[in-house]
């Protein structure tokens, strides 16, 4: 489902290119869920972005259900994520002008689902994740948990068959974090979604089939087996 190719990322900086990934591999199938590890600055966040195709690599291939994200131009990049990429940020990223069910709608109306239609799907979504008595919230009247439940929500509503999550309980106390977890667990296996998870906590990484560590950039040997 997803193979990520040799990628590089370098960047400019004062002190010349920095390099960011270099020579990132690793394959990944269809409904695996993968955690992936390492410290602080070692690229994790990055290479989430280049694999939702929203910073660019500067050398090495992201593929997506067997298509190369290189063949593609803004637009096409822009549609395709939008049926086949979910994402989960640790800040939760919800419209503060829309209500709950209005951020959880929001990608099908990206795909041209009719209003009636995105609605009882988004009213289903605030259902599975414990928030139907919250449709009508806006984010800033939601607890951090709540927000990123609808966050979740609005991840998979498209049910697109990779989930990308960048240390999704970051913010959250630990009770929280936890339950956020189990639904996130539970949600992909139940959608056969591919997740590919960032995590600091050991205890989260060892809930995934498989964990990747990253240091520096690169992949620690034997880790992506
Ligand atoms: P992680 O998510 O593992 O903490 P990041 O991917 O956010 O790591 O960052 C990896 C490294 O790249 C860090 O050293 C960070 O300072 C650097 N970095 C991230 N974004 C930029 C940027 N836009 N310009 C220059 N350096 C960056
Ligand atoms: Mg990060």
């Amino acid at each position: 489902m997803i193979n990520i190719n040799n990628l590089c990322v370098s960047l400019p900086s004062k002190s010349g290119r920095v390099n960011i990934l270099r020579g990132v591999s690793f394959a990944v199938a269809a409904a695996e869920t993968i955690a992936l590890t390492g410290p602080s600055g070692s690229g994790k966040s990055t290479l989430l972005m280049v694999m939702a195709g929203l910073e660019p690599a500067t050398a090495g291939q992201v593929l997506i259900g067997g298509k190369n994200y290189a063949t593609m131009d803004e637009a096409a990049l822009t549609k395709f994520r939008g049926a086949h990429i979910g994402i989960v940020f640790q800040s939760f990223h919800l419209i503060a002008g829309m209500t709950a069910r209005e951020n959880i709608m929001l990608p099908l109306e990206l795909a041209q689902v009719s209003p009636p239609e995105a609605q009882i799907r988004a009213d289903q979504l605030l259902a599975d994740v414990g928030l139907a008595a919250r449709a009508a919230h806006y984010p800033a009247q939601l607890s951090g948990g709540e927000q990123q439940r609808v966050a979740i929500a609005r991840a998979l509503i498209a049910k697109p068959p990779v989930l990308l999550a960048d240390e999704p309980t970051g913010n959250l106390d630990q009770a929280t974090g936890d339950l956020i977890l189990d639904l996130l667990m539970k949600l992909t296996e139940q959608y056969k979604t591919t997740l590919f998870l960032i995590t600091h906590d050991s205890k989260v990484a060892a809930r995934c089939d498989r964990r990747i560590e990253i240091r520096d950039g690169m992949i620690l040997d034997g880790s992506s087996k």
